[in-house]
């Protein structure tokens, strides 16, 4: 596939701690091909040469970007730059005549000083007067999310969207954004049901499949909540991603529930455990002198099952992780909990359920309609659940 050309524009000495990771990640992907065009305080922050090198393209300070390096980019994104110096090219029209050489959407991240402090936003914030004031040309979009905020020492407490933030902006606006109707639920990871304060039941799921899922429907321009337990594989910082952390089984119905009336879309992959402790010992629970012990546990409500009673319910698509009898298990549990699509995978196969980073699903429908798809990597596997899921939910 031909590299994707970016041209990166860059401002403030936070290019040290925002531009380097998210070259790095552009890097790591290896499909980009990225020029950068530097602001004096950002060429005083890191040498056009060591810009040069870490791109491998010839780097140039703003004022001496030519019209060819326009014509030849596809995306222009301004990561990071300052509020005042976005305005001012905004102002001067610049913005307006990268527009009209390059005819490409600009993104850009603003630093917000003072942004998230008790809330009272800074003067030099970018703030919706500006949009509506037609200050910024209408290709341009200012990306404002990010969960994290940055302390760079003397320069203060900045909000910015993250370096992930800015690379999942770019991967989406090169993907096609064909589930830009779809608002998604998705259930995520494990769940922990404690017993004591030091104790608890849980499983080995690392929402590998669930994060992938909620990734790859909002690159493709879903708007997602993902409700997760405790998980090892987290939720990318990217824009249309909604992360609700829960912990317990009831936490994950009660957020799925408080949620379920807008979505279009329910996809349940969490591995919910089907049990809890009966009660809840706030002291440790000593160890007695029996050689045996046992812990009374109840049912955790049934999410999935939940959702398929209700009178006006999403697009219902449930997981199963069978051992044994997949077919038969599956189809069971599609009509039990009335689901639209059951996605089943034996996850005795190699290759093919917890901590691995592959999966085999079997799909079964309402209709008695059966897909099998590929062994793949669970990124790919989750693009072909949404295909599946859009040929069924076509846009209106
Ligand atoms: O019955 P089983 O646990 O195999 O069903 C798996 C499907 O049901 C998955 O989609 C899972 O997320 C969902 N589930 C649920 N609530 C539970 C148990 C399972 O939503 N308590």
């Amino acid at each position: 596939m031909a590299p994707r050309r970016v041209l990166l524009v860059v401002d403030t000495p936070a290019v040290l701690a925002h531009t380097l990771p998210l070259l790095e990640r552009l890097n790591q992907d290896g499909q980009w091909q990225v020029q950068v065009a530097a602001s004096p305080s950002a060429a005083a922050a890191i040498s056009l040469s060591t810009w040069s090198a870490l791109t491998g393209q010839p780097a140039k300070m703003l004022t001496e970007l030519s019209s060819a390096d326009l014509q030849r980019t596809q995306l222009i994104m301004m990561a990071p730059v300052s509020p005042e110096f976005l305005r001012a090219l905004a102002t001067d029209g610049t913005l307006n005549s990268w527009t009209l050489i390059s005819r490409c959407p600009i993104l850009a991240a603003p630093i917000m000083p003072g942004y998230n402090v008790g809330g009272i936003h800074d003067v030099s914030d970018i703030s919706n007067n500006d949009i509506e004031a037609n200050v910024f040309p209408p290709n341009l979009e200012i990306l404002r999310s990010g969960r994290q905020s940055l302390s760079l020492g003397s320069l203060g407490r900045f909000r910015l969207a993250s370096p992930e933030y800015c690379f999942e902006s770019l991967v989406a606006a090169f993907t096609p954004q064909d589930l830009m109707d779809l608002l998604i639920l998705l259930t995520a990871g494990p769940t922990i049901e404690d017993a004591d304060p030091a104790r608890f039941i849980s499983n080995r799921s690392t929402g590998r499949m669930g994060v992938a899922l909620a990734q790859a429907a909002a690159r493709r321009g879903a708007l997602v909540t993902i409700v997760h337990g405790p998980m090892s594989w987290p939720v990318p910082d990217a824009p249309g991603i909604k992360a609700v952390p829960v912990r317990s089984a009831q936490e994950m119905c009660d957020a799925v529930l408080s949620d379920v009336s807008t979505a279009d879309i329910a996809v349940l992959c969490a591995a919910v455990a089907d049990y809890m402790p009966i009660a809840y010992s706030r002291e440790k629970i000593k160890k007695g002198t029996e050689s045996t012990f046992s812990l009374l546990l109840k049912r955790t409500p049934d999410i999935l099952a939940t959702l398929g009673a209700l009178p006006r319910k999403p697009y219902l698509v449930g997981f199963a992780a069978e051992t044994q009898d997949l077919e038969a298990n599956a189809t069971t549990k599609l009509r039990q909990k009335n689901c639209d699509l059951l996605c089943a995978n034996d996850i005795t196969e190699d290759g093919s359920g917890f901590a691995v980073p592959t999966n085999r699903l079997t799909v079964f429908y309402a209709d008695g309609r059966k897909v099998n798809l590929p062994q793949l990597n669970k990124e790919k596997v989750a693009n072909l659940v949404l295909d599946l899921i859009r040929k069924e939910n076509p846009p209106i």
